[in-house]
């Protein structure tokens, strides 16, 4: 299994990398994301033969598929390390809990700080510290983070020998829990840093260090954002256990209601699809910052504007361009990278594109994805109707999803 770029397939631009060289790094060369050159495919007696697996066991069958040139036992060890029931508090991980007939709530943040971005990113902590020593190689993380993603890198990187974090967030703008989360961490190579300011000027500082190729060099800097292709992939897993956990054979359809931001859990769901899980349709959920609800509703990708956005009570997805999106259009495409090529110009140029009227177009209607949007006042109606009706408290980007 090898990676291309999304926007350099075929040309020569991006030679075919092994998932080790993709691991680390962020954008392809030529600006485009690492994507595998074929989704493995399970067939339904392939699928029934994983029904029984426990999480771990899932995990590997489904991530030696995607981490090929990790040996086995190297990706069982660093597997069987991460997804305990000491760090995800029971040895489902991912519990299911039924709240009706046919209406379950998947439990993907009983994680170390409560994210669903625990499920990844404790992989990601692990991988990370085995590529390196094995390349006997340090590496500095700059991030920024307006609340989930900071907690859980840190949780993730905190102790792993050659690695270090430097997290940007602004000050006094994060919830105390967050907060207290990340500035209580007294490990010697995580290091906060507050900005007097807002996200997007964290953002900023980070991507000006993105962007210059030299300094990045220089000081061994690399990210933990998204768009990292294993933090995708690790998400894939509790689908499957989702799945088998709500049927009883593969014969039966389930569908996922996504609270969405940057694509990257919605994305994972549509790989699973790809590979033979059942799924009925992808419901991608938005709040106000609906630049996919349109997309999905519409054919029409329209990136929003910093000013734009804005700052909602399901924060995680207050976005306004979704990064792992240009995965899931170059599936569309059929895997032509001229094609994404040609619509991320189009982004750029004039801030958007319109697959009406392109082949895409009837691509994106049988892909199998929904969407819709919700309100702030939609979603605290829906947090009452939940608590009242099953006793559960539902957080506000479940909320999204719900609704
Ligand atoms: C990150 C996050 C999201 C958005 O997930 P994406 O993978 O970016 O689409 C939604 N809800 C919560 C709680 C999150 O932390």
């Amino acid at each position: 299994m090898h990676y291309v770029s999304t926007r350099g397939a075929g040309f020569g631009d991006a030679p075919p990398q092994p998932f080790s060289a993709i691991l680390l790094e962020g954008l392809a060369p030529d600006g485009g994301l690492a994507v595998p050159e074929s989704y493995p495919r399970f067939s339904a007696a392939e699928l029934n033969a994983l029904r029984p697996l426990n999480y771990r066991e899932l995990a590997l069958a489904i991530l030696s598929r995607y981490f090929a040139d990790i040996p086995a036992p190297d990706l069982k060890s660093l597997i069987d390390r991460t997804y305990t029931k000491a760090n995800f508090g029971s040895e489902d991980i991912t519990p299911l809990r039924k709240l009706d007939d046919g209406l379950y709530l998947l439990r993907v943040s009983n994680g170390p700080t409560l994210a669903f971005k625990d499920i990844a990113m404790q992989l990601l902590g692990n991988l990370f510290e085995y590529v390196l020593g094995r390349e006997r190689a340090t590496l500095n993380i700059v991030g920024a983070t307006s609340g989930d993603t900071g907690p859980a890198a840190e949780y993730a990187m905190r102790g792993k020998r050659g690695i270090s974090v430097f997290m940007l967030s602004p000050l006094g703008k994060m919830s105390p829990f967050q907060t207290a989360q990340m500035f209580s961490l007294a490990d010697s190579n995580i290091f906060n840093i507050a900005i007097g300011g807002v996200f997007d000027d964290c953002q900023d500082l980070v991507k000006t260090i993105g962007a210059d190729a030299a300094f990045k060099r220089k000081y061994r800097i690399g990210t933990v954002n998204s768009i990292n292709w294993a933090r995708v992939a690790a998400q894939i897993v509790y689908y499957f256990k989702g799945y088998f956990a709500a049927t009883a054979h593969e014969d039966e359809e389930v569908s996922f209601a996504v609270p969405s931001g940057n694509f990257g859990n919605v994305l994972a769901g549509h790989v699973a699809k790809e590979m033979g899980l059942p799924i009925r349709r992808l419901i991608v959920a938005t709040n106000e910052n609906d630049v996919l609800d349109e997309f999905f509703k519409s054919g029409r990708y329209r990136v929003r504007k910093t000013a734009e956005t804005v700052t909602t009570s399901s924060p995680s997805m207050d976005i306004s361009k979704a990064s792992n999106f240009e995965r899931f259009v170059y599936d569309l495409a059929g895997g032509d990278a001229a094609v994404v090529r040609d619509l991320w110009q189009q982004v750029e140029t004039r801030g958007g594109f319109d697959l009406a009227g392109t082949p895409l177009e009837a691509r994106l209607r049988d892909a199998g994805f929904v969407s819709g949007r919700s309100t702030h006042a939609d979603r605290i109606a829906t947090i009452r109707d939940v608590h009242n009706r099953y006793g559960v408290v539902i957080d506000p980007h479940t909320a999204d999803g719900w609704r």
